[in-house]
């Protein structure tokens, strides 16, 4: 069976997670700085440059998915009334939490638990579940919770949704004030914001290597590679790591190593990944010599509008620029454009039952753009976290099917 080839950097990475998690719980063991919770595409440049250290709930609830636990503590939400289709790693967050359980004391030796927090912070550009996520948390130990209400279903981002968002960030960062007691230094968030805008255009650059052919990476590396522009952008040392895995990524495109060997097919993935499947779903794709070349998930942590100069209405524009808030207009040339780019073959619609934010397949998308533009599309029943709702050996099969249909199309 052909094996997945390991970046290099993949070992610099777990580094810098470590790194990140340790800065977190130093910081929750000394009482400073303090700790904010953060959505994943929410404020975290305001947040760092008022000197939070910053935790993100999400990627938390990704390792429990990622190691196979969270389908264990999922039902310990449900039993305090949380519905199983919600959000699951909301479920498996909450519920693992009620259980005493954190995969972080597995990993990290010495951390013991999820850090508690001083605020914390959500933004609803992805989806409502994170408020309610983060107000769970709020009411059960006491701590404020903030966030931006964002608009939905936007199709151009105009000034008035720009004016809107960036009223809402100042005053965020006045309450922000109220509770680390210090006046936000505006030079700070201009480098911080600066910096992060140079994190996005690194991980754009990274992604778009799946433009060579063959691809030197796919979805699934992008999955596990994306953990600092997730959970570090904003910091120098999200910039450096991906100049190092981006120099990495040129050399292999140089040598022409590819991420599938023999590389024939190219897919574009709409959705969620499936954090319990990913070793398997990456060897699925390569035994059958397909290269997932782009995914709306990987994209979503490239805010190419941040700009240091400008950073209340950039920030504000970057997180209302989102695939996810955008309407299906919007989406349709998406998918477009990421054709022209990726040479994408056919597109995968994975309709992941406890996130319907980030499944496009309901409402007639796929069926479009195969009128449209004759784009091949399959659609897979699962779930980020929830193993549940994936069956596994359906997903297979229709993948399986759908390759074989692509080979009859060449
Ligand atoms: S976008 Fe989906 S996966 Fe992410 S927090 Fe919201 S419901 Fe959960």
């Amino acid at each position: 069976m052909a094996e997945i080839r390991k970046l290099k950097a993949a070992k610099l990475m777990k580094k810098v997670m470590a790194d990140h998690f340790y800065e977190i719980d130093a910081a929750v063991k000394a009482g400073n700085p303090k700790v904010a919770w953060c959505t994943s595409v929410g404020p975290a440049e305001l947040l760092r440059a008022m000197g939070f250290v910053v935790y993100f709930p999400e990627n938390h609830a990704a390792i429990l998915g990622a190691s196979r636990t969270a389908t264990d503590y999922i039902p310990a939400a449900n039993a305090i009334g949380y519905s199983p289709e919600i959000c699951s790693y909301l479920t498996a967050d909450v519920g693992a939490y009620l259980k005493g359980f954190t995969p972080l004391a597995k990993i990290y030796e010495g951390i013991d638990s999820i850090p508690k927090p001083d605020v914390l912070v959500y933004n609803t550009n992805q989806c409502r579940d994170v408020k309610d996520w983060f107000e769970w948390y709020a009411r059960r130990w006491n701590v404020p919770c903030l966030g931006i209400e964002s608009y939905v279903n936007v199709g151009a981002v105009t000034d008035t949704h720009v004016a809107g968002i960036s009223g809402q960030f100042k005053k965020l960062a006045e309450d922000l004030t109220a509770i680390t007691g210090n006046k936000l230094d505006m030079d700070k968030l201009a480098e911080t914001v600066w910096l992060s805008r140079k994190c996005s255009d690194l991980w754009r650059d990274v992604l778009e290597m799946a433009t060579r052919k063959p691809s030197p990476l796919t979805f699934f590396d992008g999955t596990i590679h994306m953990g600092p522009a997730v959970v570090m952008r904003g910091t120098q040392v999200a910039v450096d790591y991906y100049e190092t895995l981006l120099k990495e990524l040129q050399e292999w495109v140089d040598e022409g190593v590819a991420a599938v060997e023999g590389e024939k097919y190219r897919i574009y993935w709409e959705g969620m990944p499936i954090w319990g499947k990913l070793r398997e779903n990456a060897q699925l794709f390569l035994r059958l010599k397909t290269a997932v070349v782009a995914s709306t998930y990987c994209n979503s942590w490239i805010f190419s509008a941040l700009d240091g100069d400008d950073p209340w209405d950039s920030m504000a524009r970057a997180y209302t620029e989102l695939f996810i808030v955008r309407d299906d207009d919007y989406k349709e040339d998406y998918f477009l454009k990421m054709k022209k780019l990726f040479d994408y073959d056919g597109i995968i619609f994975h309709d992941a039952k406890t996130c319907p934010n980030n499944s496009n397949c309901r409402y007639g998308l796929p069926q479009r753009l195969q009128g449209k533009a004759g784009i091949p599309f399959v659609t897979i029943d699962g779930d980020l976290n929830d193993l549940r709702c994936y069956s596994e050996e359906q997903a297979i099969t229709k993948i399986e099917a759908f390759i074989e249909q692509l080979g009859e199309r060449k």
